[in-house]
């Protein structure tokens, strides 16, 4: 879906961006802007889509002039590089956010809604299984793009099928078949084994289970509280910034143990609260988070002989 490159939109594509979008569309728009790391530079330009038709044309339109794209959901496991985004970002957190009932337990999100209010509306529907994502930020798309989890639970345990905008503009519904999911990523793949991983997620469908509101309630909250207490709040960051290695101590623990807790590059610095959080002070780059991240890779490397990988998502240039 993204590629990166040297292209920037010519602006007889910029003019006809601008007729179709009108003050949808921004031209070099900072991504830090749009990101809750709160770093990253202009994308070439950002589009708002408000429905599943514009989001069509929009992919189909990129395609046939050759232009890369990128979506971005809440942006809450992104780090933009300083340099931007070359092509065309896509953002549905403004449309394409309706949430329904299907049935006994079955829900259905649209991709641009938040993760947050699916969860409380199965709450209030006494439906169980999605109290483990409850405090995750960002939207539907991104969380099963992502297979967001907490508490040893993620998108795969719920997640019934999905359905997707493919490159060429396809519509395709995609079940449990062609989904592959493993730690923090999801591989999506057609009947024929087609890889459709470059796909927009326009929908999720969950199947969930009936419970009482009033328990869920009491769980959610108490889940709430124990992630309040455990991460850091108050600074910008990506979340988790490592992912844990297989069957071995968790990042933050390695981090913590290589003495990791509150390094820190310019505003860039490791949680002194949860040492697998880097957070932003205020005015941290992408560069600064990048270096810090060699930093914290290079002591843990030193001390356990692992290599840690980061979770959060490093896009741009
Ligand atoms: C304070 C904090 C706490 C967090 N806690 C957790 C946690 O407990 N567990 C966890 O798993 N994560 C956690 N995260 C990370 C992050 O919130 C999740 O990964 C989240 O699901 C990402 O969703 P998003 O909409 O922000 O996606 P983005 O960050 O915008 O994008 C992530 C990826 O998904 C792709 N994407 C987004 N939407 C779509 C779509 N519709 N179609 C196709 N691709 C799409 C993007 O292109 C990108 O590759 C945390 C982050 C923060 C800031």
């Amino acid at each position: 879906m993204f590629l990166a490159g040297v292209m920037t939109i010519q602006s007889e594509l910029k003019k006809q961006l601008k007729n179709r979008f009108f003050d949808r569309i921004r031209f070099d728009e900072p991504m830090a802007a749009h990101t809750t790391f709160r770093v990253g530079g202009p994308a070439d330009a950002f589009v708002t889509v408000t429905d599943e038709s514009e989001m069509i044309y929009l992919v189909k339109w990129l395609k046939e002039n050759d232009l890369p794209f990128f979506i971005v959901g809440g942006g809450t496991n992104l780090l933009v590089r300083d340099a931007g985004i070359r092509g065309v970002v896509i953002s549905m957190a403004k449309g394409l956010a309706k949430i329904s009932r299907q049935g006994t337990t079955m829900l259905s999100a649209m991709a641009g809604g938040s993760l947050n209010a699916l969860c409380r509306f199965a709450i209030n529907h006494g439906l169980a299984g999605l109290n483990f994502a409850l405090g995750i930020p960002g939207t539907v798309g991104g969380a099963i793009r992502m297979n967001a989890g907490a508490w040893k639970g993620d998108m795969s345990n719920v997640l019934d099928s999905i359905r997707i905008i493919c490159p060429d503009g396809r519509i395709e519904s995609v079940d449990k078949t062609g989904l592959a999911f493993s730690y923090r990523s999801l591989l999506i793949s057609d009947a024929n084994g087609r890889d459709l991983a470059a796909s927009v997620i326009i929908e999720g469908r969950f199947s969930l289970s009936p419970q009482s509101p009033e328990s869920l309630k009491e769980e959610a909250d108490s889940l709430l509280r124990a992630r309040k207490n455990s991460q850091p709040t108050g600074f910008a960051s990506a979340g988790c910034f490592f992912r844990n290695p297989d069957n071995l101590e968790s990042a933050g623990k390695l981090i913590d143990l290589a003495g990791g807790k509150g390094l820190r590059v310019g505003d860039a610095q490791v949680s002194t609260k949860h040492a697998n959080f880097i957070v932003n002070r205020g005015r941290a780059t992408a560069e600064d988070i990048l270096r810090l991240m060699d930093i914290v890779q290079e002591a843990v490397f030193k001390k356990f002989n692992i290599t840690l990988e980061p979770e959060v998502k490093i896009v741009g240039d």
